[in-house]
Parts: structure tokens; C-alpha cells; sequence
């Protein structure tokens, strides 16, 4: 079962909080919207970390993929 990492594009503000708290996980576009660039990049832990950090809840995270 892969993880499933979303983020929504219409929600994010591009703050970067979640590159500073999951740096293998997520990026930022030229347009400063988060990107994920490797779902396994980081700890399930440093992943929540991002996803609760997120000031616009653009980020949902369903560790088992379901
Ligand atoms: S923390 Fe949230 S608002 Fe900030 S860049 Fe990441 S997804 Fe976007």
C-alpha cells in the first residue's frame, strides 16, 4: 500500500512550511505552490508534522493509500 499525499492547489498560500518540516517530501513550484516530490521522502511523523504546520489545511495525507 503506497502512501497518498495531496495537496490542494486552490488552498495553499505557499507559506513553505511543510518543505521546511518534510524537505524530501514536498517542494515548492515557480509559482510557490507546494508539490510532492517523493511520498516516501520523509517520516510518516515529520509528514503529519507538515500536514498539521499547514496554515490553509492544503494538505491531506492517508498513510495506508485506502
Ligand atoms: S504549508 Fe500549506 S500553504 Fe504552506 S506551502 Fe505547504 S501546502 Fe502550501
Amino acid at each position: 500500500m503506497a502512501r497518498k499525499i495531496d495537496v490542494d492547489r486552490d488552498l495553499c498560500m505557499g507559506s513553505g512550511q511543510c518543505v521546511f518540516y518534510a524537505p524530501r517530501t514536498f517542494d515548492q513550484d515557480e509559482t510557490t505552490v507546494a508539490i510532492v516530490t517523493n511520498a516516501d521522502g520523509d517520516s510518516s511523523v515529520n509528514i503529519r508534522t507538515a500536514v498539521e504546520a499547514c496554515p490553509t489545511q492544503a494538505l491531506s495525507f492517508d498513510e495506508d493509500g485506502d
